[in-house]
């Protein structure tokens, strides 16, 4: 007998690291077509999902605060930046035959459509995978943070989080191979032990609003699905 799927809603984050693969900077289309791959397999089990894409491939607003400009303006750099990753992943996802829109925080409509959340669920309920650019819009924010906004948004059963490695650790484990690693954690331990999976604003907003972060790894072709069949390996942060 094969598992039933375990959620039927779900908001996945990917960084832009995620997107440039093994080179150093920007997009790599064969990495961006994979990772669409992945959602269009999870797309076929019935899931709705919708995506919170980052920057950080690209640009970080620190990079200018870290030189002496202005962090706001940086900030703005970033969040174009993730707006360029989102088109790429649509560009993706678009290869494949799967529906996608791109929502942005940030108003620019000749390129895509505005986010409201009326908007999004609508895109949502006609089955189209739903694109967050811009992260919440706003600088200072991270968007880990917008996606864990997002996915109360969208009332997403949970929110994964795609990294490098496969679930949470103690340490890093490519630095300390005896990092331990968990399986199964509280909202409250994640920020008690100040393990960095994701900042504190996004785990905070995610147990106020009941919300698992599952967290897995992006590299795994085909891990996104393994886990919303039950199988897979992730760590899964619930109360
Ligand atoms: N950013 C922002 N507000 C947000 C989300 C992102 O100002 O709500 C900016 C910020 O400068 C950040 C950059 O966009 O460094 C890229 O986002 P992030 O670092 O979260 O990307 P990721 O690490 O996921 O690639």
């Amino acid at each position: 007998m094969t598992n039933p799927i375990r959620f039927q809603r779900v908001l996945l984050k990917v960084s832009g690291e995620a997107l440039m693969g093994s080179q150093g900077f920007g997009i790599d289309v064969a990495v961006a077509d994979r990772i669409a791959g992945d959602i269009a397999e999870a797309r076929k089990l019935g899931v709705e999902v919708s995506v919170v894409i980052g920057g950080g491939n690209i640009f970080r607003g620190v990079a200018v605060a870290s030189k002496g400009g202005d962090r706001v303006t940086g900030d703005h750099m970033g969040m174009l930046a993730t707006v360029i990753n989102a088109l790429a992943l649509r560009t993706s996802l678009t290869k494949l035959g799967v529906d996608t829109v791109v929502l942005s925080a940030i108003p620019m409509p000749e390129i895509c459509e505005s986010f409201s959340q009326r908007a999004a669920l609508s895109h949502a309920g006609a089955g189209r995978v739903v694109i967050f650019a811009g992260g919440t819009g706003n600088p200072f924010f991270t968007t880990d943070s917008a996606a864990a906004l997002r996915a109360a948004e969208m009332g997403a059963e949970a929110l994964f989080k795609g990294t490098q490695v496969d679930g949470i650790y103690s340490e890093d484990p490519k630095k300390n191979p005896h990092a331990e690693r968990y399986d199964q954690l509280t909202h409250d331990e994640v920020l008690q032990r100040g393990l960095a999976v994701m900042d504190v604003a996004a785990v905070a907003l995610t147990r106020e609003n009941r919300i698992p972060i599952v967290v897995f790894s992006i590299h795994q072709a085909g891990g996104f699905a393994d886990i919303l069949r039950g199988e897979g390996r992730a760590t899964f942060v619930s109360d």
